[in-house]
């Protein structure tokens, strides 16, 4: 067995928990979880703030099999719960199979990801636990539970914080392979920005766009991240090659990023190659981000991004001293009762802050000062101020319904939980 972790990659949060466990087939961990009061797991430990500190049992899943199973009559991949992108993503190229998006990194795990509501970017796609068409646990007793999609409350059980169960296995739906393209765009100004957000994130298959939140109107934002796939249509996006012309050439592929540096973490621009290796900003061998951080995300209605994102700018003198980095990205609207972008296209406002938890919480107050007229949702794994659940998601009272018939015990519940209403 391996040493029990300590902090989390950032460093900014020490876990809290009672005892470690480290089963390595199904059958122990239904006996680990059958035993114990309290239970959560650890996913990779990429989140942000206390969601899988327990009073009880601390559970890593990592040694678990981590078999990647491909169905290609129905399309699907099931995976286990403590298996990272990292392993899914190549063996599913191997195969000739992809994922429709991935997120910033392919270091976490599918588990840890779907139960936050992690996502990539770009409003064709949906947050990753959009693709997840059933889950199994195991509950509080040991026993299994396995929900599909169609069935009824099936949108309570993906994006729902480990307050369920321990996931054991996730199917996925799967898209034939595909290669993509990205270029970094210099030239995009705050005044072409805020004329159009939506259209900016809509110039590819994946677009972040990357600030400082610095400048003046006709000086440019920072940088463009356009992900295309090289078998996309561009001539259905009207007005895109406009407006890229407005973002001005490209980056030479070995051109430092002037938000993200020149850091060897970054996957390859300005060549085409597969999905798995370009939708990533980070590669999977290498450590992702700048590491020494916390980072705090919101979503607001994407038709409000232009109002949204001057509210931000209006405060950012106050961000400059926490801000290391901030990233602008859309996603597509879902049903899943406690996504961030339930209900609604949205754009995220990312920001990467220093690891200094007075300057990020000066930082924090400030932006959610600022959102507060747009319904903002923060991010469940990252860092923000108190979350009002019932105002911000219809659906919190039937999540705290399901979670309560799955557990009635509170086996899985802890104080983050509680403090954000959903026990
Ligand atoms: C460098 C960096 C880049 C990031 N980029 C993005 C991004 O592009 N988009 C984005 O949306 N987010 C991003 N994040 C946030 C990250 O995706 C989430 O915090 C995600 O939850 C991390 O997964 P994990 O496996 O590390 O989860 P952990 O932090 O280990 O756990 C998170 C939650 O998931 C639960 N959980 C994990 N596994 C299971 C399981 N098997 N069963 C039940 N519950 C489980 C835990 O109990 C906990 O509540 C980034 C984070 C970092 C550090």
């Amino acid at each position: 067995m391996s040493a029990a972790p300590v902090r989390n990659w950032a460093g900014n949060h020490g876990y809290r928990f009672g005892a470690f466990a480290e089963p390595t087939s199904l059958a122990e961990l239904q006996e680990v979880v059958s035993q114990a009061e309290r239970v959560r797991v650890l996913g990779t430990g990429h989140s942000f703030n206390a969601l899988p500190d327990t009073t009880g049992t601390l559970v890593s899943l990592r040694r678990m099999p981590d078999a990647v199973r491909v169905d290609p009559q129905r399309a699907v991949a099931a995976v286990g719960g403590g298996v990272p992108y990292a392993r899914v993503v190549t063996e599913l190229h191997r195969r000739g199979w992809a994922l429709p998006t991935t997120g910033s990194l392919p270091h976490i795990s599918v588990a840890g990801a779907v139960a936050t509501g992690t996502h990539g970017s770009g409003v064709g796609h949906q947050v990753l636990a959009g693709p997840v068409s059933a889950i199994t646990t195991v509950l509080g007793d040991g026993s299994l539970h396995t929900a599909r999609r169609g069935e009824p409350g099936f949108e309570g059980h993906v994006v729902a914080l480990g307050a369920t169960g321990v996931v054991v296995d996730l199917e996925l739906d799967l898209v034939p392979t595909y290669d993509v393209v990205q270029q970094l765009h210099p030239g995009l100004t705050w005044r072409d920005l805020l004329a159009d957000p939506a259209a900016v994130l809509a110039l590819g298959s994946s677009v972040s766009v990357f600030t400082l939140w610095s400048g003046a109107d006709d000086e440019p934002v920072g940088e463009v991240l356009v992900k295309q796939r090289t078998d996309a249509d561009p001539a259905t996006t009207p007005g895109r090659e406009r407006l890229l012309t407005r973002l001005g050439d490209p980056r030479p592929p070995e051109a430092p990023s002037s938000v993200l540096g020149d850091g060897d973490n970054l996957t390859p621009r300005g060549s085409a190659g597969p999905w798995h290796t370009r939708m990533p900003h980070f590669r999977h061998d290498r450590e992702p981000s700048w590491g020494d951080e916390q980072q705090s995300e919101w979503f607001v209605p994407l038709e409000r991004a232009a109002e949204a994102v001057a509210a931000v700018r209006s405060v950012a003198d106050v961000l400059a001293p926490a801000l290391i980095a901030g990233e602008l990205r859309s996603i597509g609207a879902d049903d899943i009762w406690l996504s961030m972008v339930h209900g609604r296209d949205s754009l995220a406002l990312h920001f990467t802050w220093r690891n200094d938890d007075a300057l990020v919480g000066e930082a924090v107050r400030a932006v959610e000062a600022a959102l507060a007229a747009y319904d903002a949702r923060p991010h469940w794994g990252k860092v923000a101020g108190p979350v009002d659940v019932d105002r911000l998601y219809p659906q919190a009272a039937d999540f705290r319904r399901l979670r309560r018939s799955l557990d009635p015990a509170g086996v899985f519940l802890n104080d983050h939980l509680e403090r954000l209403g959903l026990a």
